[in-house]
């Protein structure tokens, strides 16, 4: 393993950008350091110690860094922060909303959608969103790329109508960059493979993720390299997240931006305009909007659809249409994502 080096100067940008496993180490786990150290009323440590027992609290400092202190309402808060609503059972929300997802997380790769297969990289995540569709899973069942990276490969291989590769999870970013480059070098042998993409949250809340290495292998192949990161909010995007992207984008990498619609933190037609003038400022296209999966214990986060289809066509009348995500939603079975908006 390469140790970073502060005085070798062609490292030094990593090096000094590095550490993001020990921020991944050092992130906030417990409920009452979150709200002592964000200056929370006393009331929401308990709620946030009993609604943790079901999905626990993981909030790195990088994205602590930007909720403001004492609001409960912000928006970038309400995302961590776990509450006594997620213990509310609501009908209509299960716990395996999109239905094949147990046999999506045993399998490890999975072809939904015509000439896209999609590899479950790793459960692991550099943050839990409390809507997230993960919080149920039973992660230790999870197939380990490093366990079955060959087989895959050589899956994808037998298949010449596989044109991308999507490696999501979780977050691949947060397994090394050792064993991404080399999951990289395999597919790079395949020459039906057109495209690789990511789907990553990590340049957002640990924008030092994006590091020298992780250009070098996301760009250093034959094949053209998609992320597609998500974030929810502008506040999220600060000088830190914008030169992190800013990288990936001068590397050549093709960056695009998916954001689920959720209520008290991206419902209203002014935060959508600005987190997609952010996104654009950052070099990313903002790609889609999600309307919520309809997970156990998420339910007050949901907006709906008819408020969904009328944020994108107010949105589509005050800017650029290339800066109006497709507001869209998984539904079993169906040949592609349904657009609604
Ligand atoms: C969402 C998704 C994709 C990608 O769909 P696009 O519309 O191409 O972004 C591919 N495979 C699976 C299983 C998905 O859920
Ligand atoms: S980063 Fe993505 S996969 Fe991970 S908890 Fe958040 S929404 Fe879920």
């Amino acid at each position: 393993m390469i140790v970073a080096n502060a005085t070798d100067p062609v490292r030094t940008p990593s090096a000094v950008a590095d550490g993001w496993r020990d921020i991944m180490r050092h992130a906030i786990r417990d409920p009452i350091a979150l709200c002592q150290h964000l200056q929370l009323p006393r009331r929401f440590e308990q709620a946030a110690i009993r609604a943790s027992h079901q999905f626990p609290l993981f909030v790195p400092r990088p994205y602590l860094e930007r909720i403001r202190l004492a609001d409960p309402h912000d928006p970038l808060l309400r995302q961590v922060l776990p509450l006594d609503d997620e213990l509310a059972d609501v009908p209509g929300f299960t716990q395996d909303p999109v239905g094949d997802l147990l046999a999506r997380q045993q399998s490890g790769i999975l072809q939904k959608y015509q000439g896209r297969v999609l590899m479950i990289a790793t459960g692991a995540c550099g943050i839990n969103c409390r809507y997230c569709f993960r919080r149920h899973f039973p992660y230790a069942e999870v197939a380990k790329l490093s366990r079955h990276a060959v087989t895959w490969v050589e899956e994808i291989r037998r298949d010449p109508s596989i044109e991308e590769v999507i490696l999501s999870g979780g977050d691949p970013l947060t397994l090394a960059d050792s064993q991404l480059a080399r999951l990289m070098d395999m597919l790079s042998t395949i020459p039906h493979v057109r495209r690789v993409r990511i789907h990553s949250r990590m340049p957002i809340v640990i924008p030092s993720r994006v590091t020298t290495e992780l250009c070098r292998w996301l760009t250093g192949h034959r094949f053209s390299s998609v992320m597609v990161v998500h974030s929810n909010h502008p506040n999220e995007l600060d000088q830190h997240v914008e030169a992190a992207l800013k990288r990936l984008a001068n590397v050549g990498v093709l960056l695009l931006n998916q954001s689920v619609l959720l209520r008290g933190v991206n419902d209203q037609v002014d935060t959508l305009a600005e987190l997609s003038h952010r996104l654009l400022d950052c070099r990313v296209v903002p790609y889609y909007l999600h309307q919520l999966d309809r997970v156990a214990g998420a339910a007050h986060f949901e907006v709906p659809i008819e408020r969904g289809v009328q944020l994108v066509h107010q949105l589509r009348a005050r800017m650029a249409g290339y800066g109006v995500p497709r507001f869209a939603r998984e539904v079993a079975g169906q040949a592609s994502k349904e657009v609604l908006a």
